[in-house]
């Protein structure tokens, strides 16, 4: 008997089918990306990706791989049909692209499709019609070796699915991601993406940089600083930009793990530190960082199409790829060596523990890198911060090293230089100005072009952080008292880093309850920009995402301010200049990442004329 007050009935398999697409296919990317892989799977070495209407009438793939067999073309479409797994345990083996067995039955449950389809070996090959999930028609049929999938007409039958569809671009973008992403993966497979009969990527068999460079545009690639690092818990190679390539708005940056694009936040954070003190924290470094680990150290399966991955010791990791980035800006010249020493830049610390000794240098005086040198210091095995003012003086020897190709006569003329207190401890400094801007003067490396202004901010900077932190401060005392008046937001803001502004050499009194009088500012400032900077800062602060720590900010400001009072006309200035450039931490950027110096070597300048 009927009992109408049962309400649980089974799904039909149609319905079934459909739910089961919809976790696969998402949008006509997911389609992309899900054919993509099985055209790799397959060993195609190329895959042609064509595109209708942002994917919503036509994507058609085509592959040279190893194609199917005509039951198996079939087969390849039933629910959780795959070639790929036997057992649960291959599922957390993250070796194949696809391993749910469930992508073409998903596809097919939404879509139009036709494949054809033959191996090499094959006289024949065959063509499948599936509508719906509904095989239409199969046939023998004589095709190219290969696979040749074309999916039309997607979610014909779901018209709901159909209106979540974003706009043409929209999708289209997502199209455009998921194939950079692969593409990026593998460089020696071509690869070719065309929409609605314009081609938008043609990629030959390149190497990593060169694809890279044909993905992201040839400007990234040049830029590009190769990472790499083995340990036990993964080995992490590729490439992050140099900090001039690093950009405002829409950077690239690309983990992959065994071979698949996925994101991590986390370690997209670490890749930032690296960059530490050398990129304000709103400009974003390019990476493009390949993990490759056991699949047993990582969990693919906590998001639904997997760009989600979690790692077992991503704590680890974290300070590994920290200490990458850091160590491959090192041994570039884009930033001076500071924090490694070279000799044993293989053991890259495996636990956080480890990596906090790496994390700070106790010296400010350079000791590794000497701009004004070509030859690094001979590192000792034990510390590599040793020893920093012999080097620092061994350093001046080449800067002061005369200019073996005195400029022409109609150039600005050479300054005299003019002895200063130490002028008997040290050779003449014997370079020029340029341009009342560069100062140009000779090293082993070669000739060295600094940018004064930006030399004067690094050299302020360093001096207004060694302020800080030694609580040394040398304030100036205003003639004429200046008032700060404050919101009681910035005042609560002022109040937690009033300690850091009088580190610099600011003092204050008290001057009603939300405003103080100015007694003393920093005497390397302004007295009139003294007040405005501590106004700046407070207010920047109210905005809550502020990466940058107040103090930070305040000594960038300061540096700046202080830098722009510096003007480096005589010799002696220049000399001045240079000597504590020479002695920074950081001397070959300024505090927000600009280049200070940059070297024509001998090579380059043979390179031009002999
Ligand atoms: P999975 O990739 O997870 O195995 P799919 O539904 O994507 O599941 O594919 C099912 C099977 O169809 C694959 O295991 C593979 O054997 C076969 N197949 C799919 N696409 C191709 C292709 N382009 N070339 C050769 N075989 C393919
Ligand atoms: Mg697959």
């Amino acid at each position: 008997m009927q009992d109408s007050s049962n309400i649980i009935h089974t799904l039909s398999s149609e319905t079934i089918n459909q739910i089961a697409a919809g976790e696969v296919v998402q949008r006509p990317s997911s389609v992309v990306k899900e054919l993509m892989e099985n055209a790799i799977d397959a060993g195609a070495d190329k895959i042609d990706v064509v595109i209708q209407d942002a994917g919503r009438t036509l994507v058609q793939v085509v592959d040279n791989g190893k194609g199917m067999s005509a039951q198996d073309s079939v087969k390849a479409f039933e629910r959780h049909a795959t070639s790929k797994i036997n057992g649960a345990s291959d599922l957390y083996a993250l070796t194949t692209m696809g391993f749910r067995g469930e992508a073409l039955a998903s596809i097919a449950a939404v879509s139009r499709v036709e494949l054809k389809t033959r191996r090499e070996a094959d006289e024949l090959g065959s063509r499948v019609e599936i509508n719906g999930g509904e095989l239409a028609s199969q046939e023998f049929i004589s095709c190219a070796s290969g696979t040749q999938i074309l999916v039309k007409d997607l979610f014909y039958n779901i018209p709901v699915r159909r209106k979540f569809l974003k706009k043409n671009e929209t999708e289209l973008r997502n199209i455009l991601n998921v194939f950079q992403q692969i593409a990026l993966v593998y460089p020696s497979i071509r690869f070719t993406l065309s929409h609605n009969g314009t081609s938008l990527f043609s990629l030959e068999k390149e190497n990593y940089r060169q694809r890279i460079s044909s993905v992201c545009g040839s400007k990234t690639g040049k830029e590009l600083l190769p990472i790499n690092v083995d340990t036990v818990l993964a080995r992490i190679s590729g490439f992050v930009s140099t900090p001039e390539s690093a950009v405002k708005k829409q950077p690239s940056q690309y983990f992959f793990v065994n071979g698949r694009y996925i994101q991590h936040p986390y370690f997209a954070k670490a890749v930032q530190l690296g960059y530490e003190k050398i990129l304000p924290a709103d400009v974003k470094p390019q990476f493009f960082i390949y993990f490759d680990v056991d699949p047993d150290k990582i969990d693919v399966n906590i998001h639904p199409t997997k760009t989600e991955v979690k790692f077992e010791d991503e704590q680890a990791l974290f300070s590994i790829i920290v200490a990458a980035v850091k160590e491959a800006l090192a041994s570039s010249n884009a930033m001076p060596s500071l924090l490694f020493d070279q000799e044993d830049r293989i053991e890259i610390p495996v636990t956080p523990a480890d990596f906090s000794t790496l994390k700070t240098p106790p010296v400010t005086h350079n000791s590794n890198y000497n701009p004004f040198s070509s030859t690094r210091p001979a590192h000792a095995s034990g510390s590599s911060f040793a020893a920093p003012h012999k080097q620092s003086v061994e350093g001046w020897e080449s800067l002061y090293d005369s200019v073996k190709c005195p400029p022409a006569n109609d150039d600005p003329a050479p300054f005299e230089a003019v002895p200063d207190v130490a002028a008997d401890l040290k050779p003449q400094f014997k370079g020029f100005v340029y341009g009342g801007k560069y100062i140009v003067c000779s090293s082993d490396a070669g000739v060295l072009f600094v940018n004064s202004y930006r030399a004067s901010v690094r050299v302020a900077y360093d001096r207004f952080m060694a302020m800080l932190s030694s609580g040394s401060s040398s304030g100036q005392m205003l003639m004429f008292p200046e008032i700060l008046e404050l919101t009681p937001l910035e005042n609560s803001v002022f109040a937690e880093n009033r300690a850091s502004f009088e580190a610099v050499g600011y003092s204050f009194e008290p001057f009603g309850p939300t405003a103080y009088q100015v007694v003393s500012v920093p005497s390397m400032v302004a007295d009139s920009d003294a007040v405005a900077i501590i106004k700046e800062n407070v207010k920047d602060s109210e905005s809550k995402d502020v990466a940058l720590e107040l103090k930070e900010r305040l000594v960038r400001s300061l540096a700046i301010k202080s830098a722009g009072r510096t003007s480096v006309e005589s010799a002696e200035a220049a000399g001045r200049l240079t000597d504590e450039l020479n002695r920074s931490s950081m001397p070959a950027f300024t505090p927000d990442g600009l280049p200070v110096f940059f070297t024509l070597s001998i090579d380059d300048i043979k390179k031009h004329i002999g």
